[in-house]
Parts: C-alpha cells; structure tokens; sequence
C-alpha cells in the first residue's frame, strides 16, 4: 500500500495535492487487473471525490472494500495516521497495515531510524470518510 503524505502526495486523479483535511483513498498494488479500465489506480492515492466521478466508482469501492476486510481469511487492515518528523521537520502520514508493528516499521523502512514516528489515530479502513 503506497504511503499518503498529506499535503504533499498528488491525487492520480485530478493532479491536485491531497490536504491535510481531503477524504482520500489509497490503492494497494496489483488490486486491480491489470488490463482492466481501472488499472491505472493499483499503488495509487486519490481524492474521495475524485474517486465519485468515476463511472468504475462502486466497482473500485467493492475490491478496496474486499481487501481491507480481509479475503480469504485474510487479517482485515486497519488506516494508521502518523505524524513523522525528521530533522525537525513533520509530515503527516496515512498507510494502511494489518498490524501497529507493520505501520512503524513501513514508516521506519521509508524515514530512517532517526525519524520519531508517533501515530495518532487508528480506524478501521473499509469506514467511509
Ligand atoms: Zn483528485
């Protein structure tokens, strides 16, 4: 699942920055077929609404709906917000892991270990927002 700096990732969408405030949805890699009208969303991050406009909207939501719950006995996903600051400087994060330990050590993998991770809020994924 690719990482959602808020503020900083552009939408694969509309081209726009995603805010700290937008409602946003983030793609796993290869959760799309690949020769499919959607495919161009695997590993991306784009605007909720951006995500309304588009004819394949219920069909995207059912596959992301699918794979956070958990397929085939899978463990269901949960969205960790994270606040990451490195030298004295923060971004505000959004992933989505199965496990709290998944999460920081994404985090770590993408900062460094000098980075201070604190994650601020948890929810489960498939919740609307
Ligand atoms: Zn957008």
């Amino acid at each position: 699942m690719s990482l959602l700096l808020r503020g900083k990732t552009v939408c694969h969408l509309c081209g726009e920055v995603i805010g700290l405030d937008d409602a946003a949805q983030q793609f796993p890699p290869g959760l799309f077929d690949s020769g499919g009208p959607v495919a161009h969303l695997n590993d991306s991050s784009i605007h909720s609404t951006c995500l309304d406009a588009l004819p394949e909207a219920a069909y995207v939501r059912v596959l992301l709906d699918d794979y956070v719950r958990g397929r085939d006995g899978e463990l269901p996903r949960r969205r960790f917000t994270a606040v990451v600051t490195t030298d004295g400087a923060s971004e505000r994060v959004t992933l989505v892991a199965v496990y709290r330990y998944e999460a920081m050590a994404l985090l770590r993998e993408t900062y460094g270990e000098n980075s201070v991770v604190d994650l601020t809020d948890v929810e489960a994924a498939h919740r609307p927002r």
